[in-house]
C-alpha cells in the first residue's frame, strides 16, 4: 500500500493526555483518535493492528475447537434481571430505553445472551462440550477510562463460553483455552505470565489472568523467584507461607489506658512506646450479610478480596463513620474487638502472634493494653485474611521467596461451574434422561488492550515496535525520491505481494529525514530504504527496527532476503 494514499496523520508532538507510552506512541503514530472519553476511532493502520491481533485469536481458537458467533451489543434487560446482574452490575453497565420505553443494556461480557442461546438450541448431552466465541464491540462505562486502549469505555474483545456436562469436561475446556491463551500471547510477541486469580464470592472453582509484565501495568503480580517454581497470583488471590508464632499470652489482665487525641495506629503506638505489630487493627465493614469486624496486625493489611472470598460475600465496603460509631458506640479511630455485641468478628493469622496486644477501646481517646485473642474476646473465624508482602516464602516451593511486578491484564479464563447455568435453567438431558444443568466456562480477551500492551513492551525513544505478527505491514520500503527509487520500490512491492507479503511504501515527496523518523515511530519491522546512489552500486539496504541492524543487499535479492528475514521471525513468536 502507498504511504501518500493512507490516512496517517503521524504527530511530533505528544498529546497531552496521553500518560503512558502506548497510548502517547498510538496517537503519535496515526493509529488512534479520541472521540470521547474512553471512545476512540481507529484508523487504518491502528485497524491493521487490531485485526492482525483478532486473526491471531481465531486461528488459535478455531484450531482449539471453538466455533465463532457474533452475538447483539444492545441486550434486554430481562435476561440481566434473570441473572441478577441488571442489580448487582452497577454503573458500569450503561441502561438504555427504546422508543416503546423497553429497557436495554449495551452489552460489557455476555455471559447472560450466550447462555440464552445455548438453552434455547441445546438440549442433549450429545450436543454438548460447545465452546462458542465473538469478537466484539463491548461497551463499560468505566469510572476512570484512561490510557488509551488500556482501559477505554467502548472496546474490542474476544469473549468465549465454554458449556460441559460435568465438572470433568469443564476441566478439559478450561485447560484448553489456558493452551490457546498461552499460544496466543506467545504468538503477539508478548512477554507474559499466568497468574491464578481471585474467583470471588459465588464465583467458581478456578481462574487464571494472563498478565504482560510492563512498569505501567495497573495490576501488581507476585510470583515465585525460584527459577523451577511457576507459582504466581495477582495481588488479591496472593498467599504465602507465613509462620506467625505466637508467644506465651500476657498473664496480665487488660487495662483501660489514657490516649488523648490519638487516633491512627501510628499515633498511638508513638505514644504508648509500642511498636505497630502489637497492636490489632479492628476494621468494620459493611457487607451484604450485615456489619462486618475484621482484625488483623497493626503492620499487616486486609486484603478485601479474599474477606469477600472467604466468606461469601457479594458486597464487601468500609463502613461508614455512623456505622463505626453504631458497631463501636465509639467514634472512628478507636474501634476494637472487646466487648462487642452483635457483629460478626473474624481475624487474620497474623492476630495470633501478639501475645500483649493493644487495640481501641471503643470509648473516644482511651485503648486497651495487655489484650488476649480468645481470652478477652472471641473470634468467629481466623483464616488468611492478608495482602502478601514482597520477600515472604513461596507458598508452593521450599525455595523461593515472593517478588512483585506489575502487570496488564490482557486476558482471563475463569471456571464459572453453576452460576449462570442454573439462573438461566439452562440444562440438558444426560445419558440417563435427566435433566441436568450445564457446567460453564468463560474466557475473554482484550484486543485493544493486547495491541497497547504489546507497545509497552516494546518501543524505544523513538517509536513503537512491532511483533511482526501484530505489525501493521511487516516491511516498510522507503524510496529515497521520486524517480528511479520509487520505481523499483513498486518493482519489489510486487516481487513481495507475489511471495504474500504486503509492504508499505512511503512514496511520498518527503526528505529523507522525516521519512526515516516517520518509519521509526510507526515500528514497521524490517525497512528497505531505496536510494538512487545505492541503486547505482545495486543495492538495497535493509535495517531492522528492533536490534537497528543494518545490511546490504544485492537489488535483486531484496525481497528473497526479506521474505527470510520475516520467516525468521515468524518462527520466534510461533
Ligand atoms: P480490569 O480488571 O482491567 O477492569 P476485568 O477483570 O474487568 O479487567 P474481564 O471482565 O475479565 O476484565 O474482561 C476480559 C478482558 O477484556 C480483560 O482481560 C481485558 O483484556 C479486557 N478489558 C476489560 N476491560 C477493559 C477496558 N475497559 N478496556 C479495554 N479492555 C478491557
Ligand atoms: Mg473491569
Amino acid at each position: 500500500m502507498r504511504y501518500a494514499s493512507l490516512l496517517i496523520p503521524t504527530l511530533k508532538e505528544t498529546p497531552k493526555e496521553a500518560e503512558i507510552v502506548s497510548h502517547q506512541l498510538m496517537m503519535r503514530a496515526g493509529m488512534i483518535r479520541r472521540v470521547a472519553a474512553g471512545i476512540y476511532e481507529y484508523l487504518p493502520l491502528g485497524l491493521r493492528v487490531l485485526r492482525n491481533v483478532e486473526t491471531i485469536l481465531r486461528e488459535e481458537l478455531n484450531r482449539a475447537g471453538c466455533q465463532e458467533v457474533l452475538l447483539p451489543m444492545v441486550i434486554p434487560a430481562e435476561l440481566w434481571q434473570e441473572s441478577g446482574r441488571w442489580e448487582f452490575y452497577g454503573k458500569e453497565l450503561l441502561r438504555l430505553k427504546d422508543r416503546h420505553d423497553r429497557e436495554y443494556c449495551l452489552g460489557p461480557t455476555h455471559e447472560e445472551v450466550m447462555t440464552d442461546l445455548v438453552r434455547r438450541e441445546v438440549n442433549s448431552y450429545r450436543q454438548l462440550p460447545l465452546n462458542l466465541y465473538q469478537i466484539q464491540t463491548k461497551f463499560r462505562d468505566e469510572i476512570r477510562p484512561r490510557f488509551g486502549l488500556m482501559r477505554g469505555r467502548e472496546f474490542l474483545m474476544k469473549d468465549g463460553y465454554s458449556f460441559d456436562v460435568d465438572e470433568a469436561g469443564l476441566d478439559k475446556s478450561y485447560d484448553a483455552m489456558y493452551e490457546a491463551y498461552s499460544r496466543i500471547f506467545r504468538r503477539c510477541g508478548l512477554d507474559f505470565r499466568a497468574v491464578e486469580a481471585d474467583t470471588g464470592a459465588i464465583g467458581g472453582k478456578s481462574s487464571h489472568e494472563f498478565m504482560v509484565l510492563a512498569e505501567s501495568g495497573e495490576d501488581a503480580v507476585f510470583s515465585c523467584t525460584h527459577a523451577e517454581c511457576r507459582y504466581g497470583a495477582n495481588a488479591e488471590k496472593a498467599e504465602s507461607r507465613m509462620a506467625w508464632s505466637a508467644g506465651t499470652p500476657v498473664s496480665a489482665p487488660m487495662e483501660t489506658v489514657d490516649t488523648p487525641n490519638v487516633g491512627t495506629i501510628e499515633d498511638v503506638a508513638k505514644f504508648l512506646s509500642r511498636p505497630a505489630a502489637d497492636f490489632i487493627k479492628t476494621l468494620v465493614y459493611d457487607t451484604d450479610q450485615g456489619p462486618l469486624v475484621v482484625l488483623i496486625r497493626g503492620d499487616q493489611t486486609v486484603n478485601e478480596a479474599k474477606v469477600a472470598a472467604r466468606l461469601g460475600l457479594n458486597r464487601l465496603e468500609m463502613a461508614s463513620d455512623r456505622l463505626v460509631e453504631e458497631v463501636t458506640g465509639a467514634p472512628v479511630g478507636f474501634a476494637g474487638p472487646v466487648g462487642l455485641k452483635n457483629v460478626r468478628i473474624v481475624a487474620d493469622h497474623s492476630v495470633s502472634s501478639i501475645a500483649d496486644a493493644v487495640t481501641g477501646a471503643n470509648e473516644k481517646d482511651k485503648h486497651l493494653v495487655h489484650v488476649v485473642a480468645g481470652r478477652d474476646f472471641p473470634i468467629e473465624r481466623t483464616d488468611d485474611f492478608r495482602l502478601v508482602q514482597v520477600g515472604e516464602a513461596c507458598p508452593r516451593c521450599e525455595q523461593g521467596t515472593l517478588r512483585q511486578d506489575r502487570g496488564v491484564e490482557v486476558g482471563h479464563i475463569f471456571k464459572l461451574g453453576l452460576k449462570y447455568s442454573e439462573k438461566l435453567q439452562c440444562n440438558f438431558l444426560d445419558r440417563d434422561g435427566q435433566l441436568q444443568p450445564m457446567v460453564m466456562g468463560t474466557y475473554g480477551i482484550g484486543v485493544g488492550r493486547t495491541a497497547a500492551a504489546s507497545i509497552e513492551q516494546n518501543h524505544d525513544d523513538k517509536g513503537i515496535i512491532w511483533s511482526v505478527n501484530l505489525a501493521p505491514f511487516p516491511v516498510q520500503l522507503v524510496p529515497l525520491g521520486t524517480g528511479d527509487a520509487l520505481a523499483k520500490a513498486v518493482e519489489i512491492e510486487k516481487e513481495l505481494a507475489a511471495l504474500g507479503i504486503e509492504c508499505l511504501v512511503d512514496d511520498r515527496e518527503e526528505r529523507p529525514g522525516v521519512k526515516f523518523n516517520d518509519a521509526d515511530l510507526i515500528g514497521i519491522p524490517l525497512r528497505v530504504t531505496i536510494g538512487e546512489k545505492g541503486l547505482k552500486e545495486g543495492i538495497t539496504e535493509l535495517k531492522l527496527r528492533r536490534s537497528g541492524e543494518m545490511e546490504k543487499i544485492p537489488v535483486a535479492d531484496t525481497a528473497r532476503v526479506v521474505r527470510e528475514r520475516i520467516e525468521a521471525l515468524r518462527a520466534e513468536s510461533a
